[in-house]
């Protein structure tokens, strides 16, 4: 709990996630994760894909150099079948680079490096103590070199000094050279408390020019600390320009064979949604059968996780004859889509995030 890394917007530092003490210096190290880890692996009873990461810490922060708990973890995991992912702004991930290029062999292996900027006086300021921007492109780089997937979580892009177009198309140009394979941006949230009264006293201290901007986006006082409609609306606009058909989420195939059919099904389907609305395309009907499928897997999950004697693969086993004998349609009466998602879980095609359609 706690992160050296020092981001002054970090949202861990709100009261909801309870860290006390100084966020970045009364760091809480839990020495005993990777013996947790061992103890639970083995009484998964499906197949998933494992994400490293926390809210409010920083799995390859500086402590990290000392107690080698990721290191440990990644011991663990390279034994296994699962795709991992993890997110950092740590070019210390590379110190682990032989193991998740194992893991890669395996079940897959996706870095995905926080990065909002090109400019690395920002950074000193924003993020003082994580890695440095170039350092930061060079782990990216080395990971794709040794066949990773690699995601750029492209947030959160900060009002008047980030989320300028220049600043995020120069950014996107340097991220594209590196060949990433999808980038997703998002907006500050400031949750009014600890968090949005540290991060206003450092905008105070080197930007005082943007205060008034800030206060007027942030004056909603929203407990989700969302920014204000008219920003959130300007940005869009300023993605629409910049983004063109970048990909900015994990494709649904990075997990094939590392989680059950119904898992990625769900996982593309809520893509989906969130691919045409960008694009402006009505998902009313896509939606209600979202949810249909939805309740349906729940219900068959809460089947599954009370009876110990099914299979691992029970769930993906009935949505399969579901398919082959036509009667998914009667859960969600879409021909169209009931189509659709037979020749993504019974002929194993793609969709494509870029074209938006089926291919092999
Ligand atoms: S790296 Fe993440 S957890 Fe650490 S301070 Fe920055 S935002 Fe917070």
């Amino acid at each position: 709990m706690g992160c050296s890394h020092a981001c002054t917007y970090c949202d861990g530092r709100a009261e909801k996630y309870f860290v006390e003490g100084n966020f970045s210096q009364d760091i809480r190290v839990r020495t005993n994760i990777p013996k947790l880890l061992e103890m639970e692996l083995p009484k998964l009873r499906e197949i998933a894909p494992i994400h490293l990461s926390s809210g409010i810490s920083d799995i390859y922060q500086e402590q990290e150099k000392k107690y080698k708990l990721t290191r440990a973890c990644s011991e663990i995991l390279h034994e296994y079948d699962f795709h991992i992912s993890l997110i950092t702004k740590s070019s210390l991930v590379l110190r682990d680079i032989d193991n998740w290029t194992k893991v890669n062999k395996k079940g897959g292996f996706t870095l995905q490096m926080t990065l909002t900027t090109l400019d690395d006086n920002v950074r000193k300021i924003m993020e003082p103590c994580a890695s440095s921007v170039n350092e930061r492109l060079e782990t990216i780089k080395a990971y794709k070199d040794a066949g990773c997937s690699v995601g750029i979580f492209m947030m959160p892009l900060l009002p008047g000094i980030s989320d300028g177009k220049k600043s995020i198309e120069d950014l996107l140009e340097k991220l594209t050279e590196l060949n990433v394979d999808y980038i997703t941006p998002g907006a500050l949230t400031l949750r009014p408390g600890r968090q949005k009264d540290f991060y206003l006293s450092k905008i105070s201290e080197c930007y005082p020019h943007l205060i008034d901007d800030y206060n007027n986006i942030y004056r909603e006082n929203r407990a989700s600390g969302s920014p204000s409609s008219l920003y959130l609306k300007k940005l869009g606009r300023i993605m629409d320009r910049t983004f063109n058909n970048l990909v900015t989420l994990p494709p649904h195939y990075y997990y094939r064979n590392s989680m059950p059919l119904y898992c990625e099904l769900i996982i593309l389907l809520e893509h989906m949604i969130q691919l045409y609305r960008y694009r402006d395309i009505n998902v009313t009907s896509l939606e209600t059968a979202y949810k249909k499928i939805k309740t349906f897997l729940s219900d068959e999950k809460r089947n599954f996780n009370r009876k110990r004697t099914l299979p691992g693969n029970y769930i993906d086993e009935n949505l399969k004859f579901l398919l082959s004998t036509k009667a998914f349609n009667n859960i969600i009466n879409n021909d169209k889509l009931t189509n659709f998602i037979e020749k993504v879980i019974l002929d194993r095609k793609i969709f494509n995030y870029k074209t938006l359609k089926l291919e092999d």
